[in-house]
């Protein structure tokens, strides 16, 4: 998870959102920030790693991975997990903006301080025009 904080923090354009796919060993199969504003609006961290991965393997079914993240998926992030059958989601601070419930296998909470921190900055420097 640090790492995911470290490379999140590179990405000062963007709401510090980075994601990784690990396969079951915990090797490292696709990582990515979010580039909302260097591609389009729907390109959340979550969605554009399990876009990698779905292309790499040539299909749709990421049951066999796990999805690591700094921040919980959104409600868009979660559905697409769903439509991957992907289930095993580890994620550090929880995401204030979700409409729909987490599944409960999802972990959340993972060095929760840490990550919260990172996003509140980001939001804090958004409210005094730092970030677009
Ligand atoms: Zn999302």
């Amino acid at each position: 998870m640090r790492y995911a904080f470290q490379l999140s923090k590179k990405y000062t354009q963007e709401v510090p959102v980075y994601s990784l796919i690990l396969n079951r060993e915990g090797k490292i199969i696709a990582e990515s920030a979010n580039l909302v504003n260097k591609i389009d609006v729907t390109a959340h961290a979550e969605k554009n790693v399990m876009l990698q991965v779905a292309q790499y393997e040539g299909y749709r079914n990421l049951s066999k991975y796990i999805l690591l993240s700094t921040l919980e998926p959104c409600d868009m992030c979660q559905e697409i997990c769903r439509l991957h059958c992907l289930n095993q989601v580890y994620f550090s601070a929880y995401n204030r903006l979700k409409q729909c419930m987490s599944p409960k296998s999802w972990i959340g909470g993972i060095l929760l301080d840490e990550g919260s921190q990172i996003i509140k900055k980001c939001f804090l420097n958004c409210r005094k025009g730092k970030i677009k």
